[in-house]
């Protein structure tokens, strides 16, 4: 049966106005609402409320994407029990996301494999689903980028477009010591961020060693004093998981 114009109409009207979860729901939900005898505005109430639901999913999903984390992991996952060193409790304040209202930093210190990178990524989700910006970088491919930037004459813009985020994630800060002018625009992101921006830090280096890959212990001074002004420390001394993980699989077979 071909639709008659006021459905083609209302269609129209519906995609144009950018309501995808009217469109399509419109007539089944009609047809729920006429047998459940609800009236006009509980119709439209119902539909209006998937249309948020959906919405907001979608702009969740969104922001994960735009965060671009290397491997999606969530707190549900990891096992705080194979990583007693770390502090639970303030992990799960953390995922609240209260820090980030407060433009407060977390700084995950520990050896290699022992779930940092885990933990940031998942508060780094947690903080999408709250509605937050957020983007996931390594610390050297920041560092890479800000570089090309500056090259190609775009700093300007890369720094309007981490102004606008709610939280900037600094993966691996220790692994691989900077150039001069490498350290230099990344202390300019941290300066910039400095009560405007959260940002979550994970190093293998404790405070002392920063100098080794920053260089300058001016600079290294300086770039710690505004990142740790207002901080939250977790700290993994563990094993790693990873060498567990390989350890157990070694046994099995
Ligand atoms: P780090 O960043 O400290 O080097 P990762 O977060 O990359 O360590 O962890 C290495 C691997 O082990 C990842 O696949 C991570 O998901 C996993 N992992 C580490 N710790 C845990 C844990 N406590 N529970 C579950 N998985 C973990
Ligand atoms: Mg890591």
């Amino acid at each position: 049966m071909s639709k008659d114009p006021s459905t083609l109409l209302l269609e129209h009207h519906l995609k144009a106005l950018k309501l995808p979860t009217f469109l399509r729901d419109y007539t089944s939900l009609a047809a729920v609402c006429s047998q459940e005898r609800c009236d006009y505005p509980k119709y439209l109430f119902r539909l209006s409320e998937r249309e948020l639901i959906d919405r907001e999913r979608r702009a969740t999903e969104r922001r994960i994407k735009e965060a671009q984390f290397p491997v999606l992991k969530t707190i549900e996952t990891f096992d705080f029990a194979a990583q007693p060193s770390i502090n639970e409790a303030l992990v799960r304040e953390l995922l609240r996301g209260e820090y980030l209202s407060k433009k407060e930093n977390v700084l995950l210190v520990g050896n290699p494999g022992t779930g940092k990178t885990h933990l940031a990524t998942a508060l780094g989700y947690a903080a999408c689903t709250q509605g937050k910006r957020v983007r996931f970088y390594t610390t050297t491919g920041l560092a890479t980028q800000l570089l090309e930037a500056r090259e190609e004459r775009t700093l300007q813009r890369l720094h309007k477009q981490l102004d606008r985020l709610d939280l900037i994630q600094l993966d691996e800060l220790g692994y691989v010591p900077f150039s001069k002018a490498g350290a230099e625009l990344l202390f300019d992101v941290v300066s910039r961020a400095y009560e405007r921006t959260s940002l979550i830090v994970t190093t293998n280096l404790p405070f002392e060693q920063w100098t080794e890959v920053l260089g300058s212990e001016r600079l290294t001074g300086a770039m710690l004093d505004r990142l740790t002004h207002r901080v939250h420390i977790l700290e993994a001394n563990g094993q790693s998981y990873r060498l567990r993980d390989a350890k157990k699989r070694l046994k099995r077979s």
